[in-house]
């Protein structure tokens, strides 16, 4: 994970003047930049990644008022020139307190294009007492010549549980929902709320809902219609498996028998790598859906 490379980095002195952290939590995103900025600028275990924690300047750096630890933040939508201007006027400067001053720039992929070039500048010839840190969600958004002058850290997705967290508050979803949409995008907030909003994944969530709703009551008829219609392409026959596996979770011991919800959970799982194989995803949704319906029972 990114703080252990950076703690390496960091400790076996091989940090670049020029940092990018990316990843889907800003907080953690923000306290390995703390961590960072504390290592540098503590007077205890200097080089040390996260410092002493009780210095003068490890306690400035906490407070977010050390003169050499200087972070900025979108105003509004963007991070605009004149931001950045003043940052790089700042980096021109000698240290305060220590010997090196330390700049965060948070959701640094906000910053306007006009903005992004003045800081290039800056990051093709960095003083060498400063050192830059960009707190990125979308690296994409940031122009080439600016990424290609950072390091990479990656932060990588949140664990599942803590994604569902951020979805359920964000959205104002139902937590079994938000666990859900969190699982299926495996921890990746951004992507979760993208599928949470795209008809076609609202679709096939809505069919496996009524499918498991309505079971086993439903005719041979209409379970090979409701195959053709979920089965198109291999991805959303994909798809269409997780989402009956995390309804029939839901539904375990509270609408439908427990064992033959752990039953048709193996038997997803089965026609799942049956599918990753050349199988054709038609028939075996077809077949799938024709075993649930005599599998699942209510409760
Ligand atoms: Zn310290």
């Amino acid at each position: 994970m990114g703080q252990d490379l950076i703690r390496r980095a960091m400790e076996s002195r091989r940090l670049a003047h020029a940092n990018m952290f990316t990843g889907e939590d800003l907080e953690e995103k923000r306290r390995a930049a703390q961590s960072l900025a504390a290592g540098l600028l503590c007077s205890n275990r200097p080089g040390t990644y996260g410092g002493c924690g009780t210095c003068r300047e490890c306690g400035l750096i906490s407070d977010q008022a050390h003169p050499d630890f200087i972070v900025a933040r979108p105003e509004g939508a963007t991070i605009k020139l004149a931001q950045i201007n003043a940052l790089r006027r700042e980096a021109a400067m000698q240290p305060v307190r220590g010997e090196v001053r330390v700049f965060v720039i948070e959701q640094a992929d906000l910053m306007t294009r006009e903005a992004a070039n003045a800081l290039l500048k800056t990051l093709e010839e960095p003083p060498g007492h400063s050192y830059f840190i960009l707190l990125v969600k979308e690296p994409a958004r940031l122009p080439d010549t600016v990424r290609s002058r950072c390091v990479p850290f990656d932060f990588g997705p949140l664990p599942v549980e803590r994604a569902a967290d951020v979805l359920a508050d964000r959205l104002g979803l139902p937590r079994d929902e938000a666990l859900m949409l969190a699982s299926l995008a495996g921890g990746r907030v951004a992507r979760a709320e993208e599928m949470a909003a795209e008809e076609a994944f609202l679709e096939l969530k809505e069919r496996a809902d009524s499918f498991l709703e309505r079971v086993p009551g439903l005719s041979a008829e209409e379970v090979l219609a409701l195959a053709a219609e979920v089965a198109g392409n291999r991805a959303d026959a994909d798809l269409f498996i997780s989402l009956l596996q995390h309804g029939i979770r839901l539904r375990l011991g509270r609408a439908l028998e427990p064992l033959s919800c752990t039953d048709a959970i193996l038997h997803l799982e089965r026609i799942r790598s049956l599918l990753q194989s050349n199988v054709n995803p038609l028939l075996a949704i077809e077949a799938l859906l024709l075993s649930l319906r005599s599998g699942l029972k209510r409760v």
